[in-house]
C-alpha cells in the first residue's frame, strides 16, 4: 500500500530575506546533518521576484547547506490544516569552510567579534508587524478587541505554533494599520535570535494560511497607509551572563559599552540601511510621522528614534538591569534577519572599538527642524531610496572589512537585479510586488 513519507525542509534564509532550500526524507535527518545538502552559489543571487541577479558564478560551483538540529520545527495538525516540518542550516563550502555569502555564517563571525572587542553576547527579539492582504476589515479596528476578535482563532494557533517551535510568545494585537498585526516574542541569545525571526515569519504565513488568510510583511502595502515594520531589540549579557547593557550613572541609562555599541550603529547606519532596509518600497515607510524612523537619531521612549531606549517598569518581576535593552527601528523584513543583526552588530563593534560616547536622545520633532540646525546637531535624514542607500553602502570604508569584499559586490548585484526587474512598473505595481513577495 503506498504509504506518504515525512520530508523535511532544510533553509537557509538568504539576501533576499527568503527561507529557501530543498527537502529530504525524515528519515534521512542523521545522514543529512552530517552530509548536508547540494546548493548552488548561484541562488544567493535569486531576487525575491525569483528572478537572477547577475552571478560572478554562473552555473558553476557547488556548496553545501548543513542544518542545524537545534532549529527544526515540525508542526503537525492536520486538523487545523498546519503540516510542518524543516530546518535552518549553514552554507559550507565543499571542504566544510563557512562560505563567505552565508548569511548565518556571517552573523556568526559578527557575534564572534562583538565577543573578542568586548566579552559582550547579544541578546536580541525581533518585533514584527504584518498585515493580511485579503481580510477587508472595517476601519475603526485599531488596537481593538473589536478587530481582534474575528482573528482570535489565527492568533491562538499562532501562539501555540510558536510555542511548539521553541519562540517563547509574548504579545500578539491588532495593530494600527488595515489588516494590520503585530506579533513579539521573547529575547533569544546570538544565532538563536535571528533564527526565531525566520522562523516567526514562516509560522505566520503558515498560521494565516491556515486560517484562510494571506499575510504580508512588506514594509508599506499602500503608499498612503501604514508600514509594516521589524523592529530589533537587543541587549548585551557580559562573559558571566550577567546583564550589561544598563548603567544608571551612565549616558542615558546605558552601560559605557552600550553607549558605544549605539554611537556606532548610528554613525554607521547610512551605510547598513541597504542591509537593513533592503527593498525598493522600505524607503517610503522610513518617512517622518508614521512612527516609524527618519534621521539617523536616538530617542528615550520615542517612537520616531531609529534607535529607541526601551522603557523599563518597576512593576515586572525582570529586574530593571535584564530590561533595559535598545531598538532600532528603521529595519523591515525583507531580509534576512542574519545579515539584519550582523549588520548592528558590526556598525556596534566599530563604535566600541574607537571608544565612542552615544549622542544626545533627541525630544523634538525632527522634521520641523531645518537643515542646517539639525546638521549643527550631527543628524541628518536616512537614506531615502535603495539607490540612495546602495550608494553609501558601497562608498563604505568599512563594509569591505566587516562583511569581506565578495559579500558587498555579490550583495550590491543582487539588489541591482531586483531593482532592474521593476525598472518598467508604476508605484502601485511596485507595491504591489512587493506584497506578494513578502
Ligand atoms: N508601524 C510602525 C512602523 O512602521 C510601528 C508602530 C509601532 O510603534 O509599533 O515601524
Ligand atoms: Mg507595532
Amino acid at each position: 500500500m503506498l504509504k506518504s513519507e515525512d520530508i523535511v525542509y532544510a533553509c537557509t534564509c538568504d539576501f533576499a530575506g527568503k527561507t529557501r532550500g530543498k527537502g529530504f526524507p525524515a528519515s534521512d535527518m542523521e545522514k543529512r546533518l552530517k552530509r548536508g545538502i547540494g546548493w548552488a552559489p548561484t541562488n544567493t543571487q535569486i531576487t525575491c521576484f525569483d528572478a537572477i541577479a547577475p552571478s560572478p558564478f554562473g552555473a558553476l560551483g557547488d556548496r553545501v547547506l548543513i542544518p542545524d538540529a537545534a532549529t527544526r520545527v515540525t508542526l503537525r495538525a492536520p486538523e487545523m490544516g498546519l503540516s510542518e516540518d524543516f530546518v535552518l542550516g549553514d552554507l559550507h563550502t565543499t571542504d566544510g569552510q563557512p562560505w563567505a555569502l552565508c548569511p548565518r555564517s556571517i552573523l556568526k563571525a559578527a557575534l564572534e567579534r562583538l565577543k573578542r572587542v568586548a566579552g559582550l553576547t547579544v541578546v536580541a527579539s525581533f518585533e514584527h508587524e504584518f498585515q493580511f492582504r485579503d481580510a477587508g476589515m472595517a476601519r475603526g479596528t485599531a488596537y481593538s478587541l473589536q478587530g481582534f476578535r474575528p482573528n482570535r482563532v489565527f492568533a491562538e494557533r499562532l501562539m501555540g505554533a510558536m510555542r511548539e517551535a521553541g519562540l517563547e510568545p509574548d504579545t500578539i494585537m491588532k495593530e494600527y494599520g488595515v489588516d494590520q498585526f503585530e506579533v513579539t516574542m521573547d529575547p533569544a541569545q546570538g544565532v538563536t535570535a535571528a533564527d526565531h525571526s525566520v522562523i516567526l515569519r514562516q509560522l505566520v504565513y503558515a498560521v494565516a494560511e491556515s486560517c484562510g488568510h494571506a499575510a504580508t510583511f512588506t514594509p508599506l502595502q499602500d503608499p498612503a497607509g501604514i508600514g509594516n515594520g521589524l523592529h530589533i531589540h537587543f541587549s548585551f549579557l557580559d562573559e558571566n551572563g550577567t546583564p550589561a547593557t544598563h548603567d544608571p550613572k551612565g549616558k542615558h541609562g546605558m552601560s559605557a559599552q552600550a553607549s558605544a555599541f549605539a554611537a556606532g550603529v548610528l554613525r554607521h547606519v547610512d551605510e547598513i540601511m541597504a542591509i537593513l532596509a533592503p527593498s525598493l518600497v522600505s524607503y517610503g515607510r522610513l518617512t517622518p510621522h508614521r512612527w516609524s524612523a527618519a534621521f539617523n537619531n536616538l530617542g528615550v521612549q520615542d517612537r520616531e528614534a531609529t534607535l529607541r531606549i526601551c522603557p523599563v517598569s518597576a512593576m515586572s518581576d525582570i529586574d530593571t538591569a535584564r530590561q533595559f535593552n535598545l531598538e532600532f527601528r528603521a529595519a523591515d523584513a525583507c531580509a534576512s534577519p542574519y545579515l539584519q543583526l550582523a549588520a548592528l552588530v558590526h556598525a556596534g563593534c566599530q563604535g566600541i572599538e574607537e571608544g565612542l560616547t552615544a549622542p544626545d536622545a533627541t525630544e523634538e520633532d525632527l522634521a520641523s527642524l531645518a537643515p542646517d540646525l539639525l546638521a549643527a546637531r550631527g543628524l541628518h535624514r536616512l537614506p531615502t531610496s535603495l539607490p540612495d542607500a546602495l550608494e553609501k553602502f558601497e562608498a563604505s570604508t568599512h563594509i569591505r572589512d566587516w562583511f569581506g569584499a565578495d559579500f558587498v559586490e555579490v550583495y550590491r548585484l543582487h539588489k541591482q537585479g531586483e531593482i532592474d526587474f521593476l525598472a518598467n512598473n508604476s508605484v502601485e505595481e511596485t507595491h504591489r510586488a512587493y506584497a506578494l513577495a513578502y
